[in-house]
């Protein structure tokens, strides 16, 4: 536990399991670093597989009993853990910027966002509903009822903390489940803050247990191995994803998977431009660029293209860097590896034929600092639109049509997300229609909302979290056939 990192928020450092928190036994501590810095600034329990092993053993002790308790006190608890949240906004929200490095206000944001899922997922509770029908040959029904799935193994990534968290453990609760997190081993103090909250919400010993590790790969593959476990849910990269499918299939656990995503962002010739800008400033730059719905492409109608391009480099340099709790508007990449990698594939745009309009080189000195970047005339073969950037970087490339716009948007193996920008709404629906994405923002650039189901189509991902189909993730049918 440690007190002076945020002020009036203890903040617990050991493995939280089956309502305790305990060391990592011989698995060691391993250092959480601040972004802004690149210093430790706390060192966190490394879970090993046996501890691992014990969490499930917890999940498992605690499941009978959480299944049983009454839907509307598995409500209320969520209530109060939505309650306890909104109350400590401003000290979870210091605490993700120092081991994430986000600007505060986009911790603050993710906050709000992050309690939303208990807050909806307290009333979904209680609306979890089965199904009566009568059979086509009129002898007997058909029951479907819905039960909790089982003992569901969480893993989440770094770049929001706190909501890739309750967006799981709200509806897994919710539905009955008892789970396993395992938070990014580069922003594990949110996940074991949240543990404590949920404790204090009145969540039993057992139902919820987080473990940091950075032996992600056994830990995981040591759990799914358990029969006990029914569910992983990832978010997280595809490639790690593909990995992690490859593990459950040996089981035949039941997955859901939010994995990487390649927005992107058509502007029409008829947009209104003011709206398109501040749209895209939203999807590209909501959370620093770090974030799976980031505008990765930015594909604009010629006739406006110069136009476009100008307001956003205009928009993009007026956004200040630094450290997060200094009230910056851009935080600090997570890690030197990520300065790296955006550094790398604006440098190869610029190679293909681009042209830096703003920003375009790492900002010197301490910290993983990137500076707002826009390229415009990118080459469509260009390597940055290929993979995700996850950063501050806006490669803009025009196009002549609306059949060459769907075409290049959808030329990527990835399908989460795209965000399109016209007057002409019947224009935009048959264009959400064309874009092969789970999800569309039709002049609106952000679709993130805890009441919507959230997700991806081809690489992106399996299932959706958020919305009703959020819980039914977290649930099996079962059909009894029935006759009086
Ligand atoms: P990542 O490297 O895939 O890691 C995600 C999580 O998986 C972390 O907890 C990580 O633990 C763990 N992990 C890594 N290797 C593993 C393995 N072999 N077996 C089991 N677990 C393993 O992704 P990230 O860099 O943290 O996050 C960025 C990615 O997440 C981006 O691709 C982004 O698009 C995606 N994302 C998707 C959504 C969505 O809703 N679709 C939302 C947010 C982010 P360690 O930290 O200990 O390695």
């Amino acid at each position: 536990m440690i007190d002076d990192l945020v002020t009036g928020l203890r903040v617990p450092t050991d493995l939280y399991v089956g309502g305790a928190w305990v060391g990592a036994g011989d698995g060691g501590r391993f250092d959480v670093i601040d972004p802004a810095t690149g210093l430790p600034i706390a060192d966190v329990a490394n879970g090993t597989v046996e501890d691992a092993l014990r969490c499930v053993d917890a999940a498992d002790g605690a499941a009978a009993a959480w299944a049983r308790t009454a839907p509307r006190e598995r409500g209320e608890i969520l209530r109060r853990a939505f309650e306890l949240m909104t109350e400590r906004t401003e000290q979870l929200a210091e605490l993700m910027v120092r081991e994430n490095g986000k600007a505060l206000a986009d911790a603050r944001g993710e906050v709000r966002y992050a309690a939303e899922f208990f807050r909806w997922y307290a009333e979904e509770a209680v609306r979890l509903s089965g199904e009566l029908r009568t059979a086509p040959a009129g002898t007997n029904r058909i029951m479907v009822l819905r039960q909790p799935i089982g003992i569901a193994l969480l893993i989440t990534p770094w770049n929001f903390p706190a909501a890739m968290a309750t967006r799981k453990i709200g509806p897994a609760l919710a539905a009955g489940c008892t789970v396993v997190l395992k938070p990014a081993s580069e922003t594990p103090l949110t996940a074991l803050a949240l543990g404590a909250l949920l404790s204090e919400a009145g969540v039993p010993d057992g139902v919820v247990n987080v473990l940091p590790s950075r032996r992600s790969g056994d830990v995981a593959s040591a759990v799914l191995a358990d029969p006990r476990v029914r569910k992983l849910s990832f978010t997280g990269s595809t490639e790690v994803g593909r990995s992690l499918l490859g593990l459950a299939a040996q089981q035949v656990v039941s997955c859901s998977m939010e994995l990487g995503g390649n927005a992107p962002l058509v502007v029409l010739e008829d947009a209104d431009l003011d709206v398109a800008v501040e749209g895209a400033m939203l999807a590209k730059m909501r959370n620093g660029g770090e974030a799976c719905t980031a505008a990765n492409r930015m594909y604009v109608h010629r006739a406006v293209a110069d136009e476009f391009t100008r307001r956003l480099g205009e928009a993009m340099a007026g956004l200040s860097v630094g450290p997060g709790l200094e009230d910056a508007a851009v935080g600090p990449l997570v890690n030197q590896a990520a300065v790296d990698k955006v550094s790398e594939l604006v440098a190869a745009a610029v190679d293909d034929g681009a042209r830096v309009v703003t920003g375009g080189e790492a900002v010197e000195g301490r910290g993983f600092f990137y500076p707002p970047t826009v390229l415009s005339d990118v080459p469509p073969t260009s390597r940055i639109l290929e993979e995700e950037i996850f950063g501050p970087v806006a490669p803009v490339v025009r196009f002549d049509s609306d059949e060459e716009a769907v075409r290049l948007a959808n030329r990527t193996e990835y399908g989460l997300v795209a965000y399109v920008f016209t007057r002409d709404l019947a224009r935009g629906l048959r264009m959400s229609e064309a874009l092969e994405a789970g999800m569309v923002g039709l002049n609106r650039g952000v679709v993130s909302d805890p009441a919507a189901p959230f997700g991806g189509v081809k690489q992106s991902g399996l299932g959706r979290e958020g919305g009703h189909e959020g819980m039914l993730e977290y649930t099996e049918s079962k059909y009894v056939a029935v006759e009086w």
